[in-house]
C-alpha cells in the first residue's frame, strides 16, 4: 500500500492475520500515538449518525504494534459506544479471574473520545469497563464535553492507574465527525 507509516487495517479479526500492515506503529512513541489515533478517528467515521450521541472510533493495539481489536459507536447495536465494542469482540472484559486475555497491562486503547464515565444506555461506563479488562494506557483526541453525560472518563482511569495521553493534535479532526451536536 502506498504511503506507508499512515495506512493502517480497519477491520476484525479477519485482517489482523492477513498482512504486516497492522504491525507497522508500536504504542507509546509519538508517531505511532499519532497513526493509531489516527485510525481510531478514521473509524468515528462509520458510525450511523445519531442525534443523542457522539461518534467514536476506538482500537487496541497490544505492546507489539498489533491491531488486537477496534469498534465504533453503534456497530452492533444503537446502544453501543466504541470502546466496549472493541472489547466484547476479544471477550473483555473478561469474567472476573479467567485471564482469557494477555498482555491487556501493555496494551494501548486509542479512541477518538474520552471514555465515558456516566451512561444511561447500559449499567456500566466505558472508562469502568476498560479498567475491568486491564488495558494500561489510553490515548485520547479530545475530552467529553458534558453535553449528554458530565464528563470525568480519564480522571476515573487515572485513578485506577490506567496512563491517560490526551493528542491535542488530532482534536479538531475528532470533533469534526460530531460537529452536528457540537453547535
Ligand atoms: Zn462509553
Amino acid at each position: 500500500m502506498p504511503g506507508g507509516s499512515h495506512q493502517y487495517i480497519i477491520g476484525w479479526p479477519a485482517k489482523i492475520a492477513s498482512g504486516r500492515l497492522c504491525r507497522v506503529a508500536q504504542p507509546g512513541t509519538s508517531d505511532a500515538d499519532v497513526h493509531w489515533l489516527s485510525a481510531a478517528v478514521e473509524l468515528s467515521k462509520r458510525c450511523s449518525p445519531s442525534a443523542t450521541a457522539f461518534s467514536v472510533g476506538a482500537v487496541l493495539v497490544g505492546a507489539d504494534g498489533a491491531l488486537l481489536t477496534d469498534g465504533y459507536s453503534r456497530e452492533l447495536d444503537p446502544a453501543d459506544h466504541a470502546e466496549e465494542v472493541a472489547l466484547a469482540k476479544i471477550g473483555l472484559p473478561a469474567a472476573s479471574g479467567s485471564g482469557s486475555v494477555t498482555g491487556m497491562a501493555e496494551a494501548t486503547l486509542y479512541s477518538s473520545l474520552e471514555p465515558c464515565a456516566a451512561r444511561t444506555s447500559r449499567p456500566a461506563p466505558c472508562a469502568d469497563l476498560i479498567i475491568a479488562s486491564g488495558v494500561g494506557r489510553v490515548v485520547i483526541a479530545w475530552r467529553e464535553p458534558p453535553i449528554f453525560v458530565p464528563g470525568g472518563g480519564a480522571a476515573r482511569l487515572r485513578a485506577a492507574g490506567v496512563a491517560v495521553t490526551t493528542l491535542p493534535e488530532l482534536a479538531h479532526a475528532a470533533r469534526a465527525v460530531n460537529a452536528h451536536l457540537l453547535r
